[in-house]
């Protein structure tokens, strides 16, 4: 299964807080939940997510401070920040995307919209992340229904292999190592030895050259694999 997204929601209203996680789950995020900015600063720092959504009014950092303390470090500088702003609060809107936030919804909103704007952000910054389906020439991955297809031929991939072959369809042409790899698909707290992803890699290849198709994934010797774009 592909990695559900993560969002931190960063927000000191215990209903809304409460609302969100409830909504985002039902949308297939995983979710973890900071109600002061210091919190928040500390989540992010421990597993860096896909996404925030930060309240702008948050007790101890305001939305401000921990807007910026992300955009300063190197493993979220990237990450994209959706802020909460109640209405009219014109000037704090400007502040936050002048510090780096990518988008804003202004209080009262309504679930769908957020949500909405949260799938636009993902395919902004990560196409990968939020798209049902990834097609790649002529492989389509379901991930939904979990089904793989080549040339509309039905795959049968065991699990780690759709995974495998998931994550190398969210980057098409790019290389990764073995570790990258691992990280990707195992995740970072498992010891597996690098050479069982070359042992997955084999079997995804097998089950991908159906009729003496082409051979879609590249080694690229002494760095790692990549899907051919
Ligand atoms: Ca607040």
């Amino acid at each position: 299964m592909a990695k559900a997204p993560h969002v931190l929601v960063a927000e000191d209203e215990a209903a809304l807080a409460e609302l969100l996680k409830y909504n985002l789950e039902r949308e297939g995020y995983r979710v973890s939940s900071a109600s002061d900015g210091e919190e928040a600063l500390l989540l992010a720092e421990e597993a860096v997510p896909d996404l925030i959504i930060l309240d702008w009014m948050l007790p101890k950092a305001t939305g401000i401070e921990v807007c910026r303390q992300l955009r300063a470090r190197q493993d979220t500088r990237n990450t994209p920040i959706v802020i909460l702003t109640a209405r009219g609060e014109e000037s704090d809107r400007v502040r936050g995307l002048d510090m780096g936030a990518d988008d804003y919804v202004t209080k009262p909103f309504s679930m769908s919209e957020l949500l909405a704007r949260l799938r636009a952000v993902m395919r902004r910054i990560r196409p990968g992340l939020a798209e049902d389906k990834l097609v790649c020439g002529d492989i389509v991955v379901d991930r939904v229904a979990h089904r793989v297809k080549r040339s509309g031929r039905e795959i049968h991939l065991g699990p780690t292999e759709f995974r495998i072959l998931d994550h190398l369809m969210q980057y098409p042409g790019r290389v990764f190592s073995r570790e990258q790899l691992l990280d990707a698909v195992w995740g970072s707290d498992i010891y597996v030895e690098t050479r069982t992803v070359d042992v997955h890699i084999g079997r995804l290849r097998k089950a991908l050259m159906i009729d003496e198709s082409e051979d879609p994934i590249r080694t690229v010797r002494s760095a790692g694999y990549a899907l051919n774009a």
